[in-house]
């Protein structure tokens, strides 16, 4: 038996890869309060599994160094970045304006050491980033990252600080065009919005559409200017299995592979979209799941695997353990 549970021996495809895996110790204490579904926990639970497999012996593995303010102001708005570095749980009632104009306090609570964890998150994916620009690897995972719905000068959906804008704007120093994949349960707005009007990102989101959170993501949304035709939305209904699922995710990203031809690829890995999620609704297995990065990898591009959304902590991080340990296939030929 692996870790997905599946009793089938692994069948590695013979390409050697090299894998980068970033990870803060630290980030696992990070508590967004009482009753939130967002458990940074996880990340030190998929951790956890990895090194008890065995398998960290893989891969590289990386302490990420802290993103910079101006590292997380190439995207993000001054006042943003700098509210969000002064702000705590006990001065928080004097910052009534902001918090509403940032959208801060709900969702996305105010809790001790946010802004080094947006800092750690951070600093894993554009980390992650550095390392496929310098071919230092072929595959960079950082599972902290993939906070999809942060906006310029707003939190939202438990995001803070978009990592993946800011790790995509780090791989175009190198790369003419980069593709961004999003296989989490909730659109990717954050990320489809930065690059709406360039030709230069084609950012592609596979979520779940109709009275559900954030609400955009039409299959009408096609990108603006320049960037028309660079962002692919796919709306699906309630339970989409395996089957189904693949039935448009191969087809489809192998013609954006094929017409795009990206120098790069950032894959959001959002677990929500298993199957029993606390807050998804789909029923993807965790080896369906993992089918797509697997699909992914297959085309041999330059890869940044992020975490994303994932509210039943166990089987998070069954399935990150389990995408990381296949991404290593290097190791087993
Ligand atoms: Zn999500």
């Amino acid at each position: 038996m692996d870790v997905s549970g599946n009793s089938l021996p692994s069948a590695p495809d013979g390409v050697k890869r090299k894998v980068c895996y970033f990870y803060d110790p630290d980030v696992g204490n990070y508590y967004y309060g009482q009753g939130h579904p967002m458990k940074p926990h996880r990340i030190r639970m998929t951790h956890a599994l990895l090194a008890h497999y065995g398998l960290l012996q893989h891969m590289q593995v990386h302490k990420p160094f802290p993103a910079r303010d101006r590292d997380l102001c190439r995207f993000h708005a001054d006042d943003y970045v700098a509210f969000l570095r002064s702000i705590t749980p006990e001065t928080q009632q004097d910052h009534m304006r902001q918090l509403k104009r940032f959208n801060v306090g709900e969702d996305c609570p105010v809790f001790d050491g946010l802004y080094s964890f947006c800092q750690t998150y951070a600093g894993g994916s554009v980390g992650g980033a550095v390392k496929l620009n310098h071919d230092q690897c072929d595959i960079a995972v950082n599972w902290a990252g993939g906070l999809h719905h942060a906006k310029k000068c707003e939190a939202s959906g438990f995001c803070y600080v978009n990592d993946i804008v800011l790790a995509i704007l780090e791989l175009l120093k190198q790369h003419e065009r980069v593709l961004y994949v999003d296989i989490d349960i909730h659109h990717g707005d954050g990320v489809e919005e930065a690059f709406y009007t360039t030709d230069r990102v084609m950012t592609v989101s596979f979520h779940k559409f109709g009275d559900y959170f954030p609400g955009t993501g039409d299959l009408r949304d096609i990108g603006y200017g320049k960037g028309k035709y660079y962002s692919l939305n796919v709306p699906l209904d309630d339970g989409i299995d395996d089957e189904s699922y693949h039935l448009l995710f191969k087809p489809l990203i192998g013609k954006v592979m094929e017409v795009f031809r990206p120098g790069a690829v950032v894959l959001q890995c959002g677990a929500d979209s298993l199957s029993g999620d606390r807050l998804g609704c789909f029923n993807l297995s965790i080896r369906g799941h993992a089918e797509c990065v697997k699909y992914m990898r297959s085309f041999n591009v330059p890869l940044l695997l992020l975490g994303g959304g994932g509210y039943t902590i166990r089987n998070v991080a069954r399935c990150w353990c389990y995408e990381a340990d296949r991404s290593c296939s290097w190791n087993r030929s």
